[in-house]
């Protein structure tokens, strides 16, 4: 059979990144590699139709899972055509679209009432961190006037009832690969709706969290405050305001607790003080956003927030149709505007299997915070990238570096029952200066409960958790801040279905920061320091891929106009888009620079600041733009 009487198999399925691993399984013969085709974004396989004269049972496979829809069977007529084609006929679980649940509880808490024509004071588009806090603030808060504002929350995503209940603060398997947290399943279940630009941007680990509370699920509750010097790019104005007021506040809202530290993490700390490499640096208890069942060292930690338990709390006080509704399964396709004024939001249904658009009332305002991505693709599928050139620009994710070792039993800091965590800043770095040390090292030994390590043993092992003895695991993460890299952009060029018909699939070039390489040695003599002091051995150091852990930032800067410092922005300090007197932003798009603070509590900072603004009305009022 000659080259040319070869049949190949095409598929095209845009949810697919180009470092999938994507197979072709054979019924009952082989195995072969899918190549994939950058021009044409097609995975390609090939069969011989001789070695089939019945036509051939096939299975696509997927980083090992195969498809959901069973073996597709290709007639002897296909496999004689040059190319067949089986777009349409593949379906894999954790690439669907958008997983589309509707559970008992979501119907009872979160009921919605999507035929309604009523009009809202307030939009908000996405339910995470940003606008997940958001919604419920505006929600907790007298509207202007003093009557309840009518919030609505339009998130793309479900309300799983496995999922939002499964955020347990446990660590330990409970069956092969099953875990209790669903921290471990992030990799499996956040949602991957991108292209990438080029093969460096391939490398990224973007993904989306779809389904109420965003990543917030996710999440591993460092709650930091950023420090002064890393507001740099920032307006003074929101940068003293966070530190007056809103830090405080959102502390309070995400539980962030003290952890009280065992002997052995204070033994730690007193170790790093004596260390020459960190003699300049500070080194505290991490802030953490987690319940302990009592504030004694050792306490076991029992919940974790996030935004879903937020919006659920609400949900239980207000009753089925209070002031703050959700729609969920309603992923937003654009925002209809014009002269600079919002006035709907236009959505489809995934339940329903339809389009519906939300209408604002006089005065209302529409906040969208679908994510980093997200929101610059529903802002360049309304149209605003043409008014401003800026969204979209700029994503970026700081330099994440991470370095393992073991420590061995027998050595001074070996213990098989204790662990620590503990964050070390650059004291000079308090200032407004440009930073000396513009990163955060973390430092964590062992994995235990109480300082709540989403260690998974096994990744230790290889084998199982018995092995684990006689060695303690180390591990030091270095998280450098960035300012945006100019040359980043999500835009959108291709399209993808959304019920049956084509929405934005947004296309991200992300390059890493040049911050990597200038700290590069100063991050080797800390290293070189901290691991011997502790009398380890280093088996593993890496950059962690960009958007690993969802810090990318940046598609909807925020500017500044302090005269003499001014830096175009997407949106002002009061997070509205330029232009628009009613449209606002509250998601990681808006930092203007990836913190080296984890930066999900300045998030939550940013949004109930936004919230006592719109409720006063400070905002919207006539000329106030
Ligand atoms: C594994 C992991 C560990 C992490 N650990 C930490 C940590 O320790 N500390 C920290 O500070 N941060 C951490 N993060 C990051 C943190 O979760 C994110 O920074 C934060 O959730 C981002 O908030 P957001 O509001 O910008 O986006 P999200 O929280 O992702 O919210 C966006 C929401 O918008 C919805 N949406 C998207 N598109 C649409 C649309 N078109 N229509 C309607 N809805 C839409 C999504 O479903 C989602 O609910 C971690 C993240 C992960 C994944």
């Amino acid at each position: 059979m000659s080259v040319d009487a070869e049949c190949a198999v095409l598929l095209r399925m845009p949810t697919l990144r180009p470092d999938d691993h994507l197979q072709l399984r054979i019924v009952g013969t082989g195995t072969q590699d899918f190549r994939y085709d950058q021009r044409t974004g097609e995975w390609t396989a090939t069969l011989d139709p001789a070695a089939h004269p019945d036509g051939v049972e096939v299975v696509v496979v997927l980083d090992g899972d195969p498809q959901l829809d069973g073996p597709l069977h290709l007639s002897t007529a296909e496999l004689a055509a040059p190319a067949c084609r089986i777009d349409g006929r593949v379906h894999f679980a954790r690439h669907q679209d958008v997983l589309v649940g509707e559970s008992h509880v979501a119907r009872h808490f979160f009921p919605g009432d999507p035929e309604s024509t009523r009009r809202y004071d307030v939009i908000v588009v996405g339910s995470g961190a940003g606008g997940g806090t958001l919604a419920y603030q505006l929600a907790e808060t007298p509207w202007r006037g003093g009557r309840p504002p009518r919030v609505l929350l339009l998130e793309a995503g479900s309300y799983l009832f496995g999922t939002h209940t499964g955020n347990l603060a446990r660590y330990q398997p409970v069956g092969p690969d099953v875990y209790p947290n669903i921290f471990h399943h992030w990799g499996a279940f956040g949602r991957r709706r991108w292209r990438a630009a080029d093969a460096e941007s391939a490398k990224a680990r973007i993904a989306q969290g779809l389904n109420l509370g965003g990543r917030t699920l996710f999440w591993g509750a460092s709650a930091p405050r950023m420090h002064r010097w890393e507001f740099r790019d920032w307006p003074e104005t929101v940068r003293d305001e966070l530190y007056d007021v809103w830090y405080d506040r959102a502390e309070q809202l995400t539980r962030v607790t003290p952890l009280v530290p065992s002997s052995y993490q204070t033994m730690v700390k007193a170790k790093l003080r004596e260390l020459p490499a960190l003699a300049e640096f500070r080194h505290f208890d991490p802030p953490m956003a987690i319940e302990y069942c009592g504030p004694v060292p050792g306490a076991v930690p029992a919940g974790i927030w996030s935004a879903a338990e937020l919006l659920l709390s609400r949900a239980m006080q207000d009753g089925r149709f209070g002031n703050l509704r959700v729609h969920l399964n309603h992923e937003v396709v654009g925002v209809e505007r014009a002269a600079g004024e919002v006035t709907g939001v236009v959505t489809y249904d995934h339940l329903a299997g339809r389009d519906r658009t939300y209408r604002l009332a006089d005065d209302g305002v529409v906040v969208l915070a679908a994510g980093t991505v997200g929101t610059a693709a529903v802002a360049q599928s309304s149209g605003l990238a043409e008014d401003i050139p800026l969204v979209g620009r700029g994503i970026t994710d700081h330099p994440i570096h991470v370095v393992k070792f073991w420590m061995r039993q027998g050595g001074d800091w070996y213990s098989r029952f204790d662990s620590s965590k503990t964050v070390s800043r650059h004291l000079t770095d308090a200032a407004d200066t440009d930073p000396a040390h513009p990163y955060s090292v973390t430092l964590d030994l062992g994995a235990n409960l109480n300082q709540f390590r989403f260690v998974n043993a096994l990744e230790f092992t290889g084998a199982n958790l018995a092995t684990v003895d006689g060695k303690m695991p180390g591990e030091l993460v270095f998280m450098v801040e960035a300012p945006l890299v100019e040359q980043n952009a999500v835009t959108l060029t291709e399209t993808r279905p959304v019920g049956g018909k084509p929405a934005a699939l947004p296309t991200i070039r992300i390059h890493p920061s040049p911050r990597a390489h200038q700290v590069q040695d100063a991050l080797d003599t800390i290293t070189a320091d901290v691991v011997s002091a502790f009398g380890g051995e280093v088996y593993e150091q890496l950059w962690a891929p960009l958007g690993g852990v969802s810090h990318e930032v940046g598609t909807m800067r925020m500017g500044r106009d302090t005269p003499g410092r001014e830096r175009p922005g997407v949106v002002d300090e009061d997070l509205r888009v330029a232009g628009h007197r009613n449209l606002y932003v509250c998601d990681l798009s808006v930092f203007p620079n990836s913190p080296a603070a984890n930066p999900t509590l300045t998030l939550a900072a940013l949004a109930m600041r936004l919230a006592a603004h719109l409720s006063t009305g400070r905002l919207t009022a006539p000329g106030a733009c």
